[in-house]
């Protein structure tokens, strides 16, 4: 794999044509990620401006495939620097860092055409959107299609506005993917390099080298949810029958390259570098327990009001509250996260962040920091009478003891207790590899300083 890649400025405009698309695989088969390798392709004619772009959006819309991913590519005349970025069909891929556009309507006649080639229409749930323009659509349109449910007749508005060119098939739901990843502007951002198999392998097992994913998630740190050591899983490869053969997340788009130079097994066909929103967290809001709605992604500051109860399925709940209440669960998928909940005590602070559920109404938690940890003082006896020296007896909940052989009394905080230590520290805990999100923001990406393990 070329060394060769140049780190490209994501927050400069490149102004080319978008070409964006979504919508168009199944559970059986395709991604469209691939189906953005067959664009780059077959329209090989036009040059690539700037990096691909995976878009990852609501994670709880729930007529999502697989992982609600939407592509956009910029296309046009490249003029400038350029950097390798693929490699398709024996080809070297490169991107330009800045161009001229091309006519969004032959743009699209041409790549629609490949769409219908691939996309996979036979599958119920397949409602493919592809659009071309010269004038991408407001970041807004992303913000909301990362966070909420946008309306197709409102994306339709808002690419009128844009002098936008569509085309849409079956119910066209996929125009909301396009639309949402040609809007998005980086604030955070990730790379992740993508690795196809040759077609001759679809259906068969993929051969990965366990050891040499474990190897490459030590040494190249800028990468992130590569092996799930919990679990004993590589989390590079995917598990449905799609093309992919596995996809590395990272950092710095060079050390992707170096990593994928680092896995042994099946050899790719193809590969292709994006830039992605993948690893940004950012569907996530900030907002008080009394405004969750059922598929909200948010982060909610409280504190733990009751003892963590194990329910059948091994899910783990706790009630925090803010002035209004919520139970937090911790899935089992979660493995040892569940244990952090099982060490929290009433009065923790926390920083819960997950999605809420409708029935039962939840706040599933992805991630939590804990800002403060309260003193686990038990009481162990009831004192002894300063009179007389017998045990006294409690007066109920509240109320006080007394001594029974001379009726002295005592206040209720006379009790003998002892304070246990915690079994946690303050900071950052996620769920194992697997069984995180995409947008999920590891904690190898926050501050060093704030890993902690339980
Ligand atoms: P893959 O990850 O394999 O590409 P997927 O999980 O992206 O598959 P899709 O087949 O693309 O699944 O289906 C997601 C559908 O949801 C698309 O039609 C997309 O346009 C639509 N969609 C995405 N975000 C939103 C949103 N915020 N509101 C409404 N619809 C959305």
């Amino acid at each position: 794999m070329a060394t060769l890649l140049l780190v490209a400025d994501v927050r400069r405009i490149v102004p080319g044509t978008t070409l964006a698309f979504d919508d168009t695989d199944s559970p059986e088969g395709m991604c469209t990620t691939y189906l953005a390798t067959l664009m780059l392709d077959e329209l090989r004619d036009y040059d690539l401006i700037g990096l691909p772009r995976l878009v990852r959006l609501n994670p709880n819309v729930p007529w999502k495939t697989r992982g609600n991913a939407a592509v956009s590519i910029q296309l046009g005349t490249g003029t400038g620097r350029e950097a390798v970025c693929g490699h398709i069909g024996g080809r070297t891929i490169k991107c330009f860092r800045s161009g001229t556009p091309v006519d969004p309507e032959q743009l699209l006649a041409r790549a629609a055409e490949v769409l219908e080639s691939n996309a996979r229409f036979e599958y119920h749930s397949t409602n493919p959107g592809i659009l071309c323009t010269l004038n991408r659509p407001p970041p807004s349109l992303y913000w909301k299609a990362v966070r909420e449910i946008v309306r197709l007749e409102d994306v339709e508005t808002i690419l009128r506005g844009c002098g936008a060119k569509w085309k849409v098939y079956k119910g066209g739901r996929g125009l909301i993917g396009a639309a949402a990843a040609a809007a998005w502007r980086p604030r955070d951002r990730t790379w992740e390099v993508i690795t196809y198999r040759h077609p001759s392998m679809l259906g068969k097992e993929r051969v990965i080298d366990d050891a040499s994913v474990i190897v490459m998630d030590k040494s190249v740190a800028s990468t992130f949810n590569n092996y799930d050591h919990e679990n004993g899983h590589v989390a590079i490869v995917p598990g449905s029958p799609c093309p992919v053969l596995y996809g590395i997340r990272g950092d710095s788009q060079s050390d992707l390259l170096l990593a994928s130079d680092m896995i042994r097994g099946e050899k790719p066909e193809r590969w292709l570098v994006y830039l992605s929103n993948q690893g940004t967290e950012d569907h996530i809001v900030r907002k008080r327990i009394r405004q969750l709605r059922p598929g909200d992604s948010v982060k909610v500051e409280a504190r733990v009001t009751t003892m963590p109860v194990t329910i059948p399925g091994g899910h783990v709940v706790i009630r925090i509250s803010d002035g209004s209440e919520i139970d937090a669960a911790f899935y089992e998928p979660s493995k040892s996260f569940r244990e952090v909940a099982r060490s929290l005590i009433p009065g923790d602070e926390v920083v819960a962040f997950g999605s809420v559920r409708s029935s039962p109404r939840t706040l599933n938690v992805e991630k939590l920091q804990i800002k403060n940890l309260s003193r686990d003082v038990k009481k162990v006896r009831n004192p002894a009478c300063v009179k007389c020296g017998k045990s006294m007896g409690s007066m109920g909940r509240g109320q006080g003891f007394r001594c029974k052989k001379c009726g002295s009394r005592a206040s209720d905080s006379s009790s003998v207790r002892v304070e246990e230590p915690r079994r946690l520290a303050l900071g950052w805990y996620e769920p194992p590899v697997s069984s995180r999100r995409h947008l999920h923001k590891p904690i190898r990406r926050m501050s060093k300083g704030a890993i902690n393990k339980i």
